[in-house]
């Protein structure tokens, strides 16, 4: 085992409090399990500072890793394991060791629940939900639809079971905060009977993210989320917009499957459906192969063989022509999005860019927002260069709306919504 430094400092236990105060058990352990991955937080509720932080990846591999973070009393030196994590439930177990070692154990009496990222709760769960074996079987009716995902939460939901077994477990849905979505928006103009028999509509993704970042944007704004109407522009990896109307999803980029929308890192978002049919046609490819070309070959790797931005804005600043054509291809895709999504607002309050490229990559909100002044849009040079983890706004003054930068906390907001389950 090695200790490498840790990540960058962290806001929330920055304001680490006396948790000594806390009586009823406070803390929540969040889970974020991918199909080869298990991401994880210790966050404490009573005040809302994180305790832990951690991942085991390539689980299934020879070559597992487990990165685990405490940050309790700020601490923050990162001790790794190596080695063959060959299951989820190995890799939880290895999770529950490291935390004990830290005092911070998964028998402690002070957990109160563990909150599950679950990626498709379909039409069903609007709500965080409490698991039990009905709600189980709902998410595992849903695997067709979320092929990917699906399965791997659940991997992650029954090895926490079997751990604790007594402790209320709770599912947060990425596709909760968009069951809000009027018919008109939801809806593919496709025969409804082949639609409803294979419950296909757009659910979109991310929700977790687009309910906190348009709640902070109206903290940011002095406002209640009722007061304002957000676009949120959540571009990460994967990459999504939604429009918030008073604290209600009403539209969002991502469909069915997260392969709609927005140019992604790896995902070309809008095409055209008969590119498929096409490729199956001309280029003899299956459903398969395409899938794969859509979902990993395609967005910004796709068309210049890089998925990162900063390596993307190198390139560029090196003369590179491809980079340049992946960067205006997806600044194109997002200022469409921010238009069209004005359009379905009416009003706009606000338009909020978060994750990693939305928080980081100032020249993707220039570029984004540049030329839509007539709509009261604006970006301050001086202001969308700062760097910075607090949530702010980089729009001049003079400007209708305001352009901001808040940061998302996605783990947080699932603390929060298993934590106010349990605790009534
Ligand atoms: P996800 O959670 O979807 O994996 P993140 O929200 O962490 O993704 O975003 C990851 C992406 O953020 C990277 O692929 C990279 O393109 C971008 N990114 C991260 N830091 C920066 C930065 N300083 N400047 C520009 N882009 C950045």
């Amino acid at each position: 085992m090695s200790t490498t430094t840790g990540p960058s400092p962290d806001r929330a236990a920055a304001e680490a409090p006396d948790r000594a105060a806390a009586e009823a058990p406070s803390r929540v352990l969040v889970l974020n399990s991918g199909s080869s991955s298990v991401k994880y937080q210790l966050l404490d509720m009573s005040d809302g500072s994180r305790l832990a932080l951690g991942l085991v990846e390539r689980i299934g591999e020879e070559t597992s890793r487990l990165a685990h973070t405490p940050l309790l009393d700020g601490g923050r030196a990162t001790r790794e394991r190596f080695g063959p994590v060959p299951d989820h439930a190995a890799a939880l177990k290895a999770v529950a060791e490291e935390l004990a070692a830290d005092g911070l154990g998964l028998d402690s009496p002070e957990l109160a629940a563990i909150g599950h990222r679950v990626v498709h709760g379909g039409l069903r769960f609007t709500e965080p939900t409490v698991i039990d074996d009905e709600v189980l079987a709902e998410i595992e009716r849903l695997v067709p639809v979320a092929p990917l995902h699906n399965p791997a939460n659940l991997l992650g939901i029954r090895t926490a079971m079997a751990l604790r077994p007594d402790l209320p477990q709770v599912a947060v849905f990425d596709t909760a905060f968009h069951t809000t979505m009027p018919e008109a928006a939801a809806r593919y103009a496709i025969d409804v009977e082949t639609a409803d028999a294979h419950r296909i509509r757009r659910y979109g993704f991310h929700g977790t993210s687009h309910a906190y970042v348009s709640r902070e944007t109206a903290k940011l704004l002095g406002k209640e989320p009722e007061e304002v109407n957000v676009i949120v522009l959540h571009l990460g990896n994967g990459a999504s917009a939604s429009a918030v109307r008073g604290g209600r999803c009403v539209d969002t980029s991502m469909g069915l499957t997260p392969l709609e929308g927005l140019v992604m890192g790896t995902r070309s978002g809008d095409v055209d459906p008969a590119v498929t049919f096409h490729l199956m046609r001309v280029a003899d490819m299956s459903a398969d192969e395409i899938d794969t070309l859509l979902n990993k070959k395609s967005g910004l790797v796709g068309l210049c063989g890089d998925n990162d931005m900063r390596e993307i804005r190198r390139r560029i600043d090196a003369g590179d022509e491809r980079a340049a054509l992946a960067f205006d291809v997806y600044v194109h895709r997002l200022k469409k999005y921010i238009g069209a999504y004005y359009a379905v607002l009416g009003r706009v309050d606000a338009v909020a860019f978060t994750a990693g490229v939305g928080e980081n990559a100032a020249p993707v909100r220039e570029a984004a927002i540049t030329g839509l002044e007539e709509l009261g849009l604006a970006v301050d040079a001086g202001l969308n260069a700062v760097r910075s983890d607090e949530p702010r706004i980089v729009s001049p003054e003079y400007a209708r709306v305001a352009v901001a930068v808040v940061p998302t906390d996605e783990e947080l907001e699932i603390a929060r919504q298993s934590y106010a389950l349990v605790s009534g």
